[in-house]
């Protein structure tokens, strides 16, 4: 619990447009708004759970676009909160919202209200994407809204999607390098998915869209993954929709997989492995003990992969080896 944040879902409020690929009830579950008695209570149970460990904590509002929702309702929620802050039990808020439903006075308010960090919802830097998935705000606004909350003192946390309707892999990988240069503090990144009650479903009812699979959006998670974490030193603290059962009910199609996250760990380490080897032959790869599973667990095939490519590889922990750091020798 020491790192854990408290998920407060503001469902689908807020929205000035809907999004061709959102239904929020499906992903989040959540049907019922909460309201200043509701986030008081479920600060007193994670304070309870938390017993003294909370060093690290935030009260996270997700869900919803929050800085757009009625100003009296934000309020209310934000003050709810506030005496846990106070009282020393989380360490800040967290907030996500639009891009266009960021300015100074907003950014005072949240301030104000203890918020620390804003993360935004810029999903594509592809105007034409953007569009096409009825977003309401262009590429510009993003960058606008970023660079205020910088300048304001905030985390900055930004989320992208892979896979959008009108988008391919190039277009993800500009949208990438466009909101690493941002600088931002956090990224999220998310596979789209067809759920159940969105435009898009219709889309792809009507085959008008395909999404990416599983491999597809794998594959570039590895690459997104290592230009964020590695290339950026910009930490990626989610990768695809977390499987609640709301979500797993209400998916028709696109690449779900409840790791996602480990397949594209997996899948770096390959592309470093391959990378570091230099001609046919027999290999011992070092890797942290920690890391181990995710080219012998879910990435099982890894190893065979190689070994089809003339590459005999031995893995051995070294327990010297942090992340998904590998040392590559020829035996
Ligand atoms: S993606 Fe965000 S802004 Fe778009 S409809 Fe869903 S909650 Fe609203």
């Amino acid at each position: 619990m020491k790192h854990a944040n408290l998920s407060i879902f503001v469902p689908h409020v807020g929205c000035p447009h809907q999004c061709r690929f959102c239904n929020q009830r499906s992903i989040s579950g959540a049907q019922v708004l909460p309201d200043r008695k509701a986030v008081k209570e479920l600060c007193l149970t994670a304070e309870k759970q938390l017993d003294g460990r909370c060093g690290n904590a935030e009260i996270a509002f997700f869900g919803g676009s929050f800085t757009a929702i009625d100003p009296a309702y934000m309020l209310e929620l934000l003050r709810a909160a506030g005496p846990f802050i106070h009282g020393g039990v989380f360490r800040g808020i967290r907030i996500s919202t639009r891009p266009d439903a960021i300015d100074r006075e907003i950014l005072s308010v949240l301030k104000t209200h203890h918020v620390t960090a804003i993360e935004l919802g810029a999903q594509s830097m592809s105007d034409q994407v953007l569009e096409m998935n009825s977003r309401g705000h262009t590429a510009a606004q993003v960058k606008e809204a970023s660079l205020r909350i910088l300048d304001s003192g905030f985390e900055l946390g930004l989320q992208m999607m892979t896979g959008l309707y009108g988008s391919d892999e190039e277009k993800d990988w500009d949208t990438a390098l466009q909101l690493a240069a941002l600088k931002p503090d956090t990224v999220r990144i998310y596979p789209t998915l067809v759920v159940e009650g969105t435009a898009l479903a219709e889309l792809w009812r009507a085959g008008s869209y395909c999404p990416q699979t599983l491999e597809e959006a794998v594959a570039l998670g590895a690459r997104l993954l290592e230009l964020f974490e590695h290339d950026c030193a910009i930490p990626v603290i989610r990768m695809g929709l977390h499987a609640q059962e709301s979500l797993r009910e209400n998916v028709l199609a696109g690449p779900y997989h409840p790791a996602y996250r480990e397949l594209c760990e997996g899948r770096l380490l390959y592309n470093r492995i391959l990378k570091s080897m230099k001609k046919q032959g027999n290999y011992l790869v070092r890797i942290s003990p920690r890391s181990v599973s995710k080219i012998t667990g879910h990435g099982a095939g890894t190893i065979e992969k190689l070994r089809q490519l003339g590459y005999n590889v031995s893995i051995r922990q070294e327990p010297g080896l942090v992340g998904l750091d590998i040392m590559v020798e020829e035996v």
